[in-house]
């Protein structure tokens, strides 16, 4: 369905479907009948209010009225195509393009990483959360206060090079799952196959693993990696 949009300041106010929209000679928008108005003020839309109640078209002032294009009422008028073209559009859709992208760079980079236990009964853990590409020193003296905070702490005397080998450990892990997403995607094995053995071996190798797990798609990632490598 063509739509007109009207605009003030880059906020689209409403759409109307073009069926119900006549453009008159002078190139006044009309819809149902109406002359679609533009006034701030809040006198002269009380004026404009009560002579189109009574159809007094003449009392209207002529930069009250709207026509395709920027308007000196402050509307922007246009119909679908102008609109998804329009400048304020554009910058308008890139911006929550932006959002999209930020946050989601901001969630590829979060990472748990595991400090401690907590005391009986108590089955959740000390872990601290948050951007694994910042620098080992602020992490490692978040998971100190962490770890100083918390009750019940199992172990909350740790070193900050034992703190070190869980965040290099982390991000590693980290680095490995971003190189994979990298890969294109492998191709997918019928019935029988075994990601053990990585042949149809159909439980023959005796460790049948008909399902890929964690563990088998890092291997297959390091050999396609070596294989990278070695074509070289
Ligand atoms: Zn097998």
């Amino acid at each position: 369905m063509k739509l007109l949009y009207v605009v003030r300041d880059g906020e689209v106010r409403f759409r109307l479907p073009a069926s119900n929209i006549e453009i008159k000679p002078d190139g006044t928008i009309w819809a149902a009948g109406i002359p679609l108005l533009g006034c701030t003020d809040p006198a002269d839309k009380a004026a404009a209010v009560a002579a189109v109640r009574c159809r007094a078209w003449a009392e209207l002032r002529d930069e009250w009225y709207t026509r395709l294009g920027d308007n000196p009422n402050g509307l922007w008028a246009g119909w679908d195509a102008d609109w998804d073209a329009h400048p304020a559009k554009v910058a308008a859709d890139a911006a929550v393009l932006a959002g999209v992208e930020a946050r989601k760079a901001v969630e590829r980079v979060q990472v748990e990483i595991y400090l401690s236990s907590r005391g009986w009964g108590d089955y959740s853990g000390v872990a601290w959360r948050g951007d694994i590409t910042r620098p080992d020193t602020e992490i490692i003296a978040e998971c100190q206060a962490l770890l100083a905070a918390g009750t019940d702490v199992d172990t909350p005397n740790q070193s900050d090079a034992q703190l070190l080998v869980r965040i290099s450990i982390a991000r590693a892990t980290w680095q490995v799952r971003q190189d994979a997403a990298k890969l294109p995607p492998r191709p997918r094995h019928g019935p029988g196959y075994c990601y053990n053995c990585e042949t149809y071996c159909d439980g023959d190798c005796g460790d049948f693993a008909p399902v890929e797990t964690a563990r088998h798609a890092m291997r297959a990632m390091r050999d396609s990696l070596d294989d990278d490598f070695v074509g070289d």
